[in-house]
C-alpha cells in the first residue's frame, strides 16, 4: 500500500481523491461510521440541516471545477447575504459604513473619523495581539461595537489574548478611505463586499463529501478504524494500531487528524517538552440547536450573525436559504451556533436544558414567537476551530519542527494544521502533498 490516510473528513477524502488520480494504493482510516467530518448534512424528519453554516468558497479555479464535475446538476449558485443583527436591527455583513451610518449618533461619527485619522499618523506598528490590531485597524469606537465582542464570544479568549491571524476580511468595507467616501460621496455602496453569493449542493453541504467517498470508492475507505497507536523507528513511521489491534504497516502517512491527538498517540512516546506544548492546544467547539418552525421562511439571508456577549449564539442560518430542498415549502428549519468549550456547561448540558435555554433567547431576540415551534434537536461539532492564541506561532514551530524528522508523514486539514482552513484550502493542499508522494 503506498499510503494511509488517517480520517475521512474533508482533508482526508481531497487526499483520496488526488490520490486516486494518481493511480496511487491507499486506505483511508475514519474512526466513526459516516465519512464527512465537520462536513456532515444530517436528517432531521422533514428537514435537512448541516454541522454549520457551510458554503463552498469559489476561492480557487482549479478546485471549483472539480467540485463541479463531481457535483454536476446538484451544485447550485445561491446569492443570499448575510446579515448583523445589531440595536434590533439587521446591517449588512460584512460591515458597510454606509448602512450603520443610520443607527450611529453624530458624536459616534465623529470619534471614528477622529480615532482613524489619529491611526494613520500612529508611528506604533506594535499590534501584537487581536484587540491592538483592531484599535488600530479600525479605531477603537469600531472595534469595540461590532468586532471585540463578537470575536471573545467565538473564540472564548480575551481580544488581548488572541492572535491577530483571526481577523479575516470581516471589516474590509471600514477603513478610513471607505468611510469618507460614504460621509461624502452619496449613494456610495460598494457591493463587492457583498458576501452573498456561493455554491451550495442541492442536498446539503454534506453530499460533497458523500459523492467524494463514491469517487474515491469503498475499497480504499475503512469505516469505524479508529487509530489509537502510531508507532515510529528510525525517523520512519511504521504501524498505525487501531482500537480493535489492528495493525497496519506504513510506506507514507498523510495525519487529518487534531495535532494534539497525533503526537498524544506516537509511540515512543514524544518528548515532554513537546507533549506539554501540544496537551495544551485548544480547540473551540459548537453546540448546535436545530429548530423547526412552523413558517415559510425565518428570513431571506444565508446566516444572522449576533455579536452580543449577552446573547449566548454567534449565528444562526436557515438551510432552506441555501437550497430549496432542505424544508418542505410551507415550514422552515434554523441551526442556531453556540461556540463552546467541551468542558464548558452548555456543550454538557442536557439537550432539553441546552434547548430551552436557546429557546429562550430566540423568543426574545427574533420574531419567532413559541407556537411557530415544531419541533427542536441538538448536534454538538467537537475540534470546529483551533484556537489561535498570541503566543501560538511559537508553539507551532516547536510542535512541528519536532513532527519534521518523520520523512513519510504529512499534516493535512483544520485541525491538523491548526490553522483556518476552508474546503477550497483542503484541496489545494491535498494535491501538493499527493504530488509529491
Ligand atoms: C461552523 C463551521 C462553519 C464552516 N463553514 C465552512 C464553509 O462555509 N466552507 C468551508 O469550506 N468550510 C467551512 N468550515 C470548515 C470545515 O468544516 C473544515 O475545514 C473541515 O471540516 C476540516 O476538515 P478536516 O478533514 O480537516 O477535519 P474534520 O472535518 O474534523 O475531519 C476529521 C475526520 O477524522 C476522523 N478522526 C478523528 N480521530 C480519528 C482517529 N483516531 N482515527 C480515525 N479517524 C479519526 C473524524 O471522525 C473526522 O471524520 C466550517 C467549519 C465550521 C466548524
Amino acid at each position: 500500500m503506498d499510503l494511509h490516510i488517517i480520517g475521512g473528513g474533508p482533508a482526508g477524502l481531497a487526499a483520496g481523491y488526488f490520490a486516486k488520480q494518481k493511480n496511487l494504493t491507499f486506505q483511508i482510516l475514519e474512526g466513526s461510521s459516516d465519512l464527512g467530518g465537520n462536513c456532515k448534512t444530517i436528517s432531521f424528519g422533514e428537514f435537512m440541516y448541516d454541522t454549520g453554516a457551510h458554503r463552498f468558497h469559489d476561492k480557487n479555479k482549479d478546485v471549483t471545477a472539480i467540485i463541479k464535475t463531481l457535483m454536476g446538476d446538484e451544485l447550485l449558485k445561491v446569492n443570499s447575504p448575510s446579515k448583523i443583527f445589531w440595536e434590533k436591527r439587521l446591517v449588512n455583513f460584512p460591515l458597510e459604513f454606509s448602512n450603520i451610518l443610520k443607527t450611529l449618533d453624530k458624536t459616534t461619527i465623529i470619534n471614528i473619523v477622529l480615532e482613524n485619522i489619529i491611526n494613520i499618523f500612529s508611528f506604533n506598528k506594535n499590534n501584537k495581539n487581536f484587540k491592538e490590531l483592531s484599535y488600530k485597524k479600525y479605531g477603537k469606537t469600531l472595534a469595540e461595537l461590532f468586532l471585540i465582542n463578537y470575536t471573545e464570544k467565538l473564540w472564548g479568549l480575551d481580544a488581548e489574548n488572541l492572535n491577530n491571524k483571526i481577523a479575516g476580511d470581516r471589516l474590509k468595507g471600514l477603513d478610513l478611505y471607505s468611510i469618507l467616501k460614504t460621509l461624502f460621496i452619496k449613494n456610495n455602496i460598494d457591493q463587492k463586499h457583498l458576501d452573498g453569493s456561493f455554491y451550495y449542493p442541492k442536498n446539503g453541504f454534506g453530499s460533497i463529501f458523500n459523492s467524494l467517498g463514491d469517487y474515491v470508492g469503498k475499497e480504499s475507505i475503512s469505516l469505524n478504524s479508529n487509530v489509537v497507536e502510531i508507532h515510529h523507528k528510525n525517523n520512519l513511521i511504521k504501524n498505525l494500531i487501531l482500537d480493535n489491534n489492528e495493525d497496519s504497516q506504513i510506506k507514507n502517512l498523510i495525519s487529518t487528524l487534531p495535532l494534539n491527538l497525533l503526537i498524544k498517540y506516537l509511540r515512543p512516546a514524544a518528548p515532554k517538552d513537546i507533549l506539554n506544548i501540544s496537551n495544551n492546544l485548544k480547540y473551540r467547539g459548537l453546540r448546535l440547536a436545530i429548530i423547526s418552525l412552523d413558517l415559510k421562511s425565518f428570513s431571506n439571508n444565508a446566516s444572522i450573525y449576533y455579536p452580543q456577549s449577552n446573547i449566548p449564539f454567534t449565528r444562526i442560518y436557515e438551510p432552506k436559504n441555501r437550497s430549496i430542498k432542505m424544508a418542505p415549502n410551507d415550514k422552515t428549519c434554523i441551526v442556531v451556533e453556540v461556540p463552546c468549550q467541551p468542558q464548558d456547561l452548555i456543550y454538557n448540558s442536557s439537550d432539553d436544558e441546552f434547548l430551552d435555554k436557546i429557546k429562550y433567547n430566540l423568543l426574545k431576540y427574533t420574531h419567532i414567537v413559541e407556537s411557530d415551534i415544531i419541533n427542536s434537536t441538538s448536534q454538538k461539532v467537537p475540534f470546529a476551530y483551533p484556537i489561535l492564541d498570541y503566543e501560538i506561532e511559537d508553539k507551532l514551530n516547536k510542535l512541528f519542527n519536532y513532527l519534521s524528522v518523520f520523512t513519510n508523514l504529512n499534516l493535512l486539514g483544520r485541525s491538523a494544521e491548526f490553522k483556518y482552513l476552508h474546503t477550497h484550502n483542503l484541496f489545494i493542499h491535498a494535491n501538493q502533498l499527493i504530488k509529491n508522494i
